[in-house]
């Protein structure tokens, strides 16, 4: 089976390349994002092989069939960036369901701790030998309440790490999972109640703009706002309405509602023109990474052996 590598990232190719040996697979490394323009280089392929950055929209489901391209393998969870519509009974779609949600979760509290202490900020201060820790007071987690949005694996991951900070976690998913020890309670309860929130959903139209202006009014002054999941959860022009009132005594942002085109890429010697992400990354208390959630060893190891796994069995019929 030939499969066409969309991919920018060199990480991607170190781990697998080595992989792709076990299986009967040959893989073309493209070092290209996917576009109408970079579709072409799949000709001949049976598969491409994509990630969240790399949306798929009906016409290029056209193109791809048009080509003979039979699957689509994602290296991700998520698959709202593919027009499932389209590609439904046309083209296969396969995804990496789980891979290390730990990891996710993890990076979500590291999120927490850092916009909470500004460990950030006291990083650049120091590796200036500016020993001042004034403005840099945080908040003691214990005793705190988490709101959980969303409770699969993530989520679960996320609420054993807050209990084991000695928080209190409130959770909500419309598909509550009694088997869990936490206190499952409606979206407005959550809140109105929680001091810190960690979003953990899928982005579906249920929850695109989830947090918006709304829902911040609801929520506590001086709250936490963690988000690793999709940017769209957020209404982004009411989030930053909400940090100029100081509501949030801080926000981590994995994601980004934008990111496409924007995120993963070296983007230091361009002039950025997004002036959502030039208002966010200039609050002090507002935490920008660039979707890297997920990019642990454990994860980068389960992504490509899932993903060469899918492959080979759509080759095996
Ligand atoms: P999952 O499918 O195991 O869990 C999602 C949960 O959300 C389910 O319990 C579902 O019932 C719930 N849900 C569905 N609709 C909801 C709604 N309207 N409100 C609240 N909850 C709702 O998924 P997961 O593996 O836990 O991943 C969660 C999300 O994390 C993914 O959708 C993806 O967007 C994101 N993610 C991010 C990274 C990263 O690197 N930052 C990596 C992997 C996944």
């Amino acid at each position: 089976m030939n499969i066409a590598f969309y991919s920018t990232k060199p990480y991607d190719r170190l781990w697998f390349e080595p992989m792709s040996h076990q299986y009967d697979i040959k893989i073309h490394f493209l070092e290209s994002p996917l576009k109408e323009s970079s579709i072409p280089l799949a000709s001949g392929c049976e598969a491409i092989c994509i990630f969240v950055n790399d949306a798929v929209t009906a016409g290029m489901i056209d193109q791809l069939c048009r080509l003979g391209v039979k699957a689509i393998l994602l290296r991700s969870a998520g698959y709202n960036h593919v027009d499932l519509d389209a590609a439904r009974g046309r083209i296969h779609v396969l995804r990496v369901p789980s891979y290390s949600p730990d990891a996710v979760a993890e990076y979500a509290m590291a999120m927490l701790l850092t916009v909470n202490r500004y460990t950030h900020r006291a990083y650049t201060r120091t590796r200036d030998f500016n020993m001042s820790i004034n403005g840099l007071m945080g908040q003691t987690l214990f005793g705190r309440t988490a709101g959980i949005i969303g409770t699969g694996k993530i989520g679960q991951s996320m609420i054993r790490i807050c209990k084991g900070f000695g928080m209190n976690v409130l959770a909500y998913d419309p598909y509550p999972n009694p088997s869990l020890d936490v206190t499952y309670t409606d979206r407005d309860a959550l809140f109105a109640q929680s001091d810190i929130i960690s979003l953990h959903c899928p982005l579906t139209d249920d929850t695109h703009y989830l947090i918006n202006q709304q829902a911040i009014s609801q929520m506590k002054d001086g709250v936490y706002l963690i988000n690793t999941s999709r940017g769209a959860l957020i209404d982004t022009a009411a989030l930053i309405e909400g940090l100029a009132d100081k509501k949030f005594a801080g926000v981590g942002l994995d994601v980004y509602e934008e990111e496409d085109g924007v995120f993963y890429e070296d983007r230091s010697n361009d002039i950025i023109n997004d002036e959502n992400l030039i208002r966010l990354a200039a609050f002090p208390n507002v935490l920008i990474t660039s979707h890297m959630g997920f990019f642990t060893r454990e994860a980068m190891e389960a992504i490509a052996s899932v993903t060469l796994e899918n492959a080979a069995a759509f080759a095996n019929g």
